[in-house]
């Protein structure tokens, strides 16, 4: 859908930053500087979000706590660490869609991939199968084959990939829907991105849950590129569990902590099989140390270890703007920011660059793939040292994701002139 409204010209571009009512939220965030002393035009909050300004001195408080405090700063520190991953509970859950209690940060992203196959994939009988992508992002694909192997099965005859059709790149829910009626009942769990991370492409996740729940499936999403991008509705999506990382639109850090969604219907059922450690289990008797576990009834049972609070502070301190702001806005500010890039690009021709991701707004984030036709990485390597960072796949995929909470109509519009000026097209 191209907004006929928007116009190729700086001055227009600033005229929409004045209009944003979030821009003052980019003053929040660290902006890396060229060496001109300029900022990049940074554009790949998809794979690490920037730093905002809040997160030093929210390190710098617990450092002091430990500090000054010892081993008691587990309950006397300003924000005591013994319930400490608490205090992200409630901002994490509306960031996702979800209620608090079907919510815990913790681990990373891989790590609770696996976790969360410890409990609902359980292969029996005829149904041992994972349905994947067939372009998921590898350490999911890595993750999925060991759980087959763990149970003694052999991936190939487990794993069911979905492939895009003949000449296309993204995939059709139509498909995906026809694989899981024809497939259904050998299916054991559905594992897939809520948004792909090469394509851009969304899911609808409550779709995708009702299908494959109607064949007696677990459904699981790994959204690593959709939470803090747009709204998930976790809990309304009906899927049995959810993973995500941090560090990409939730801006709390390199390699920071992941998020878990197990839907409540699971929290009572203690047949599950799970993977356990103390932190998982009943607050009010934990430290007597002796009971046979006894499972919080909350996602927190899937905790295993006392949370590292260093890593959990950046994790806070980038929730609370999210807390301030609100997905809904950020979504709308996204919609109108990607389609200006979309806008910009497309005027280049279709002759010249071919946009992977769905042009259906509902159907993609913030994200555009674009496939430069003829294009090799010098192309790559001219715009980054024109001041862009971004990101670029092999053979001739430039991933761009200007990102509402920090990104400016400026900077798309900047994006947009260096790619121009080296694809040495004139006007
Ligand atoms: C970023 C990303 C990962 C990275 O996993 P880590 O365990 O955080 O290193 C995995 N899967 C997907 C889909 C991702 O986008």
């Amino acid at each position: 859908m191209l907004d006929t409204s928007y116009q190729i010209s700086l001055a227009f571009a600033k005229q929409m930053d004045e209009k944003d009512e979030l821009r003052k939220y980019r003053s929040q965030f660290h902006l890396p500087l060229q060496k001109n002393g300029e900022p990049y035009i940074y554009l790949c909050g998809n794979s690490l979000g920037l730093q905002p300004k809040s997160t030093r001195s929210a390190l710098e408080q617990e450092l002091e706590d430990w500090k000054n405090l010892g081993v008691e700063g587990h309950f006397h520190a300003k924000n005591p660490w013994m319930p400490y991953h608490e205090f992200l509970t409630e901002a994490m859950a509306k960031v996702v869609g979800a209620k608090p209690s079907e919510v815990v940060v913790m681990n990373t992203l891989t790590v609770n991939l696996h976790l969360m196959m410890v409990s609902f994939y359980q292969p029996k009988g005829k149904r041992t199968k994972i349905l994947i992508e067939a372009d998921a992002f590898p350490s999911d694909k890595y993750a999925a084959q060991s759980q087959i192997r763990f149970h003694g099965l052999d991936p190939k005859d487990c794993l069911i990939e979905l492939k895009a059709r003949k000449g296309e790149v993204c995939l059709q829910h139509e498909d995906i829907q026809q694989v899981i009626e024809e497939h259904g009942d050998e299916i054991a769990l559905i594992l897939l991105g809520n948004t792909n991370y090469y394509t851009g492409q969304y899911f609808n996740m409550k779709k995708i849950s009702a299908w494959g729940h109607a064949k007696g499936c677990k459904v699981g999403f790994d959204c690593a590129h959709g939470a803090g991008n747009m709204p998930l509705n976790l809990h309304d999506s009906g899927c049995d569990f959810a993973v995500w990382c941090n560090y990409k639109y939730l801006n709390a850090g390199p390699g920071s902590m992941g998020g878990v969604f197990v839907h409540e219907r699971h929290h009572h059922d203690k047949t599950l099989p799970r993977l356990e450690g103390w932190w998982g289990h009943n607050k009010a008797t934990r430290f007597k140390m002796r009971d046979a576990f006894d499972p919080i009834p909350t996602a927190e049972a899937w905790q295993m270890s006392n949370p590292p609070i260093l890593a959990m502070a950046a994790v806070w301190s980038s929730l609370k703007l999210f807390d301030e702001v609100g997905m809904n806005k950020l979504r709308t500010k996204a919609i109108s920011l990607t389609g200006y890039l979309e806008f910009l690009v497309k005027s280049l021709g279709e002759d010249v660059i071919n946009i992977i991701t769905p042009a259906d707004p509902k159907l993609r984030g913030s994200q555009l793939s674009i496939q430069v036709k003829n294009a090799d990485k010098t192309l790559f390597d001219k715009i980054t040292k024109a001041g862009v960072i971004a990101d670029w796949r092999e053979p001739d995929v430039i991933r761009v994701a200007p990102v509402a909470m920090y990104n400016s109509f400026e900077d798309v519009f900047r994006f947009y002139s260096v790619l121009k000026d080296n694809l040495g097209l004139k006007d």
